[in-house]
């Protein structure tokens, strides 16, 4: 038999401790709510989270019954003229933002854009905006494009460093614009400290929360932060292109000059008038008609939280990144591994990468087995782990899987070293 025989190369005390901690886990209920193919171990919520089961019903009603039958009326009676401010409310509840000050629509790369132009008009006559060069390059892009539309320097500053260069020289800086994640390492950084620090310099901070948003306690109200974007179909498991948001806190509203002035985003929509007059409030960021089905779906998926601490996500999240980084320690020693991710908790966000030279081909062979991570280029296994699906037997199996492969050099087969387009 196959299992009895690979059973002695899994320490008996992972099996158990694995067991142990599924069965005291009070999420464990959620995994319920998602949609996940039998046989699969799914470590991919970072890039496109599983489908919520809310959301195929929600579906069905948003086509057949709001489009299909009730037609242009569905704008007024179900509501969906409300939906990006409504459910942009909706993402508020899990990113420490009161009320009225996030909206759901477009990209993050677009909502990027909105907020780095709309942050630098905040802050005219400062000549730079910063950036960090490990983030994500579509900010980096997007950033360099705003410095060129508005002739402003771009400084590439490490989120470690940032303190101690905005005390430095943090009177020239108008937006500094971070991810408290780092998407391939799963770094996590003192978000209250940096956005202190940005303050003290009179800048404004502005938070990309792809990474975050879903993961972990975020209080964009409490630590004050100026502006923040994020995605909708990573950790909030929206679906593939949801819609991404953008916060705005109240304070700036009344000033926010949104450079994207779509007629959605007009006091008077309706009026269809000459000049644009800005809405009251987050209102104003809104830009043309929202993609209604993207929304509606966003909105489901978001009901996965109904009832959900953040702080208990982060404790589960932190305990399966935590077994997942002992559970390589011992099954995967002297195999050519190496961790990426900080050991410390407080330095860590929700998924763990490991480096080995043979990342990719590692990555294939894993997904045909049925364990879906994902990798970034040159050597690093990404594994998210998203606290409302994912168990401690999921990480253990997963772990257990590369070893296996390792050891027999499965992944040195050719139909694993073909690249697709998306990786
Ligand atoms: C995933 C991610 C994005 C994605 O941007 P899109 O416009 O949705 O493609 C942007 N920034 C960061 C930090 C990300 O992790």
């Amino acid at each position: 038999m196959p299992a009895a025989a690979e059973a002695p190369a899994v320490p008996d005390t992972l099996q158990a401790r694995a067991g142990a901690l599924d069965a005291a886990d009070p999420l464990a209920p959620l995994r319920a709510r998602f949609l996940l193919p039998p046989g699969v171990v799914y470590l991919d919520g970072n890039s496109l989270g599983a489908l919520p089961a809310a959301v195929p019903p929600a579906m069905t009603d948003a086509v057949r019954r709001q489009w299909g039958t009730d037609l242009i009326r569905s704008w007024n009676d179900n509501d969906w003229w409300q939906a990006p401010t409504r459910i942009g409310d909706a993402i508020g509840r899990l990113i420490g933002a009161a009320p009225g000050q996030t909206l759901a629509g477009d990209s993050t790369s677009v909502q990027l854009f909105n907020a780095l132009t709309a942050g630098a008009r905040l802050r005219p006559g400062r000549p730079l905006l910063l950036t960090d060069p490990d983030l994500f390059p579509t900010d980096q892009y997007l950033t360099d494009s705003v410095g060129r539309l508005l002739g402003m320097g771009v400084l590439r500053v490490r989120a470690a460093e940032l303190p101690r260069f905005l005390a430095e020289r943090g009177d020239r800086v108008a937006v500094a614009a971070y991810s408290p994640v780092d998407y391939r390492t799963g770094e996590l950084y003192d978000m209250a400290a940096i956005t202190g620090a940005a303050h003290r310099a009179d800048a404004l901070m502005l938070w990309d929360l792809c990474h975050a948003a879903g993961a972990l306690p975020v209080d964009l109200d409490g630590t004050a932060t100026d502006l923040a974007v994020g995605c909708g179909y990573k950790y909030l498991s929206g679906g593939p292109g949801a819609p991404a948001f953008l916060y705005v806190a109240q304070r700036h509203q009344a000033a926010f000059d949104h450079p994207l002035t779509g007629w959605n985003g007009h006091a008077d929509p309706f009026g269809m008038t000459r000049g644009y007059a800005p809405a009251e409030g987050i209102a104003r960021a809104r830009i043309g008609t929202p993609p209604v089905l993207s929304l509606l779906a966003l909105e489901a998926a978001l009901t996965a939280f109904d009832g959900v601490d953040m702080a208990q996500v982060r404790a589960k999240s932190l305990s399966l990144t935590g077994f997942l980084l002992d559970c390589a320690d011992t099954l995967l020693a002297g195999l050519g591994f190496s961790a990426a991710t900080p050991r410390a908790p407080e330095r860590r966000g929700s998924q763990v990468a490991l480096r080995h030279p043979d990342a990719f081909p590692l990555v294939q062979a894993l997904t045909a087995r049925g364990v879906i991570g994902d990798m970034r280029a040159p050597d690093l296994l990404r594994f998210g782990v998203n606290a409302l699906y994912v168990s401690h037997r999921d990480v253990l199996h997963a772990i257990r899987e590369l070893r296996d492969i390792t050891i027999t050099g499965e992944h040195r087969e050719l139909r694993h070293q073909l690249r697709s387009t998306v990786t």
